[in-house]
């Protein structure tokens, strides 16, 4: 029991004010959430988790490489390196997030957190499975100066757990705290695609580097929250990379390839001028479907991400357990959760052949999760586990049909 990572227990941790919040939302009648919005948030969180699941072996290797090797200095673990620590790591994040901003090639990763239109915990969990590599790119200043591997790594899950609780817009202005901390409110101003609100407030806990580099913007006027471009995809992958494929075709206006390059290294905004010049502007759209959420599946897809996040959780539990079983084992499983994240989010609008994706995802996974249990189990207990993998793929197979032709068990006339 002392190898289980008990760390994993911040999902249903997290979920739990989630669903806080979505109760005390009814209670107050704001509309601040969207089915769809929110599980295409949820789905992109999922899927970043379990691309970090791998990442975080490859991002503790470069850490343990330069303070092993590169080292400038060696901090004590003392409590005032602690502090120091706090404030080094929040000064980082400002400098990698106001990048994250102003830099197409972080921007293309950085993205997805601002794609939605609500603000709301969920909001918190979309992030781009990529932006790790660029968040890492930044981070590694912390072992460079000296400070301890194993303090950085409790110091950004310290800072990550604060970020997430600033995505809600039932905290107003916390008074005097709006000086020193960045909060809810201000956190809120960065979410903003009001004009005066672009590109501002960029701090993770201390909003004094804000105010200290210029950046610093108090909510004033109601937020219109997301991008100025809508993006409407419900594809966690797609929310991924979609400005790569629009940074490809803005380069493709640019006469050589230094220019092309550039691109890379210039700001949002001077993308945006290029598909301007260009008449490529999409045409914005409000097309957020809300009625088209009548006919979303919210209890099946609910079920579905429920168990998904179970089977996230299961893997972070059992981690040092998992290690020592043979890695395809853990390879699998995340095609299983991967899959999940896209079917789950694609089915909150649903379209035909969505759910015929369904019907072949929940008949892969089954086959993914029986061949592993088969590998790790007693045929004693697989004698157990296999109906039961099998009955519950059967009646999730028949609940995806009986919501995909509503009009079946209507009974005929006598
Ligand atoms: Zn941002
Ligand atoms: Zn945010």
């Amino acid at each position: 029991m002392e190898q289980l990572n008990y760390v994993a227990f911040y999902i249903p941790v997290l979920f739990l004010f989630v669903g806080m919040e979505w109760l005390w939302a009814k209670y107050k009648k704001q509309h601040v959430h969207a089915f769809n919005d929110s599980v295409m948030n949820i789905c992109c969180g999922v899927a970043d988790r379990l691309f970090d699941v791998f990442y975080v072996v490859i991002s503790l290797f470069i850490f343990s490489t330069i303070y092993e090797h590169y080292r400038i200095y060696t901090f004590p673990s003392t409590t005032a390196t602690w502090l120091l620590l706090f404030f080094v790591a929040d000064f980082c994040y400002y400098w990698y997030h106001r990048c994250g901003h102003t830099i197409n090639f972080f921007w293309a990763a950085h993205i997805t957190h601002h794609q939605s239109e609500y603000y709301n915990l969920t909001v918190a969990f979309r992030l781009s499975g990529f932006q790790a590599i660029n968040r890492t790119l930044f981070w590694c200043f912390l072992p460079l100066v000296g400070f301890p591997i194993p303090m950085i790594v409790s110091m950004l899950m310290i800072h990550g757990v604060y970020q997430f609780f600033l995505h809600t817009q039932f905290v107003g202005n916390l008074g005097i705290l709006e000086y020193v901390l960045v909060t809810p409110s201000a956190h809120r101003v960065h979410h903003g695609s009001n004009a005066q609100y672009l590109d501002k407030n960029y701090g993770g806990t201390f909003i004094i580097w804000d105010r200290l580099f210029g950046t610093y913007m108090p909510e004033k006027e109601p937020v219109k929250y997301g991008l100025t471009e809508t993006f409407e995809s419900q594809n966690p992958y797609w929310a991924y990379v979609h400005y790569w494929q629009d940074l490809y075709q803005a380069s493709t206006y640019l006469p050589n390839l230094s220019s092309k390059f550039k691109l890379l290294w210039d700001t949002p905004t001077r993308h945006a001028m290029i598909m301007m010049e260009n008449a490529e502007k999409k045409v914005p759209s409000n097309s957020i479907n809300k009625t088209l959420s009548l006919l979303v599946p919210s209890a099946y897809i609910t079920v579905q991400i429920v168990c998904t996040l179970g089977i996230l959780m299961g893997m972070g539990l059992f981690k040092t357990y998992l290690a020592q079983l043979p890695l395809t084992i853990s390879f699998y499983l995340g095609a299983v959760v991967a899959f999940a994240a896209l079917n789950c989010s694609l089915l909150a609008r649903p379209k035909r052949w969505r759910w015929q994706l369904e019907y072949v995802r929940l008949l892969v996974s089954a086959a993914i999760l029986i061949f592993c249990s088969s590998l790790v189990f007693s045929s004693d207990i697989l004698l157990l586990i296999i109906p039961t993998i099998s009955l519950l793929c059967v009646v999730c197979i028949a609940w995806a049909i009986y919501l995909q032709y509503p009009s079946l068990p209507t009974k005929q006339p006598a």
